[in-house]
C-alpha cells in the first residue's frame, strides 16, 4: 500500500526569515516580514512524500508582536489541529519574540498533529540565509506524527526545542536559540528526526480564548528607584512578575512595597534574572515563586491564569505543574 504524501501547512507572520535588504551582505539592516510566504516556499527542495499549502496571517518584525496575536494563531491553529486536510503545521515568525509565541500556543492547543515553530537569524536575501534549511527541517518534524507529544517545538539550526525550555540566547548567531540546562530535545539530519529527550507530559492546558491579565515584568538591580517600582505597582496591572537576584531575592528597600502591593491583591510571582535555575522559598506566602519558569514564560502563565480566574490560593501549584509541562 501506498501512503498519502503528508500535508504540512504553513503559516507565515513575517519575522526575519522573510526578511529582505538591498545587499546580499547585509544580515542586519534588513527589513523583516519583507516576503510573502509563497516566496520562502518557491525553491524549497522536499521530498515527494511532503505537500504544503500556506496562509499568510501576517507580516511583522516580531518585536510588534503583541498578546493579541497570539490569540489569533491559537484561532487559526486550533482549526488546523481539527482539520483532516492537515497532517502537522510550521509556524514561520520572528525570532526576537518566538520563545513567547511557542510558550503561549504550548499552553492553550490541544495537539493531535505536530505544531513547529521556526524563524531565521539572517535575512532571506542574504548570502548562507539559515531560513530555507530551517524551514525545511520544521517541516520534515510537522511531518513526523511523533511530533506532536512534544507538544509545540521549534526548529532552529538543526536543533529541536521544546517550548517550555527554548529561548534566544544570542543577538546575531545562526545558532541563537538553545533550551538552556535541558539541552536540546531532538535533531534533525537530512531529513531523520532524532529525539534526544521523552514527550512532555502537558497535565495542564488554557482554553485558546481565555482572556489575559495585564502582567508587567520587572528587573532588580542596585540601586533600583522606589519610584520607578511605584509607577508600576500603581499602572493597574493585574500581576506582576519580579525578576530577582539569584534565588529570587528582592532588593530589602522594595520587598515591602511589594509586599504591600501583594496585601492589596496584586499577584507577584518572583523571578531569576539569572536565566538559569528553580525559584524555591517555601514557606514564604506573600509571593509566588516562579519555580523553573523564566520572567518572560512566568508572565505569559500568570497572564493566562488570572485570566482564566485561578484563585490565588491556586497559583503556586499551578506554576509549580508548569515547571514541568
Ligand atoms: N526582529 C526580527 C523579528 O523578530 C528578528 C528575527 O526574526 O530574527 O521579527
Amino acid at each position: 500500500m501506498t501512503r498519502r504524501p503528508a500535508s504540512v501547512r504553513i503559516v507565515a507572520t513575517g519575522g526575519t526569515i522573510a526578511g529582505a535588504a538591498p545587499s546580499p551582505r547585509d544580515t542586519s539592516g534588513y527589513r523583516a516580514g519583507a516576503l510573502p510566504a509563497a516566496a520562502l516556499l518557491a525553491d524549497l527542495p522536499l521530498q515527494d512524500d511532503i505537500r504544503l499549502d500556506a496562509r499568510q496571517l501576517a507580516s511583522l518584525d516580531s518585536k510588534d508582536a503583541l498578546p493579541e496575536l497570539w490569540q489569533m494563531l491559537a484561532r487559526e491553529l486550533a482549526q488546523a489541529q481539527s482539520d483532516p486536510g492537515v497532517d502537522g503545521v510550521v509556524l514561520t515568525h520572528g525570532t526576537d519574540t518566538l520563545e513567547e509565541t511557542a510558550w503561549f500556543l504550548h499552553l492553550t492547543l490541544a495537539l493531535a498533529k505536530p505544531l513547529v515553530i521556526t524563524g531565521a537569524m539572517r535575512p532571506a536575501t542574504a548570502i548562507s540565509a539559515d531560513g530555507p534549511m530551517n524551514l525545511l527541517q520544521a517541516v520534515q518534524v510537522a511531518a513526523c506524527p511523533w511530533a506532536a507529544r512534544h507538544g509545540v517545538v521549534a526548529v532552529l539550526n538543526g536543533r529541536v526545542h521544546h517550548a517550555r525550555h527554548l529561548r534566544k540566547a544570542h543577538t546575531h548567531r545562526v545558532d541563537a536559540f538553545d533550551s538552556g540546562e535541558a539541552g536540546a530535545a531532538g535533531f534533525v539530519q537530512d531529513g531523520y528526526v532524532g529525539w534526544l529527550s521523552p514527550p512532555r507530559r502537558r497535565p495542564l492546558r488554557f482554553p485558546p480564548d481565555t482572556p489575559l491579565a495585564p502582567v508587567d515584568i520587572l528587573f532588580d538591580y542596585p540601586g533600583i528607584s522606589t519610584s520607578m517600582v511605584d509607577a508600576v505597582l500603581r499602572a493597574g496591572a493585574r500581576g506582576l512578575v519580579w525578576a530577582g537576584y539569584g534565588n529570587g531575592s528582592i532588593s530589602g528597600r522594595i520587598e515591602p512595597l511589594l509586599r504591600e502591593a501583594g496585601r492589596r491583591g496584586l499577584a507577584i510571582v518572583r523571578a531569576t534574572r539569572t536565566g538559569a535555575g528553580r525559584v524555591a522559598h517555601p514557606g514564604t506566602g506573600d509571593f509566588i515563586q516562579a519555580a523553573g519558569l523564566d520572567p518572560y514564560k512566568a508572565r505569559i502563565a500568570l497572564m493566562l491564569a488570572l485570566g482564566a480566574g485561578t484563585p490565588p490560593a491556586a497559583l503556586q501549584a499551578l506554576f509549580d505543574t508548569l515547571s514541568y509541562e
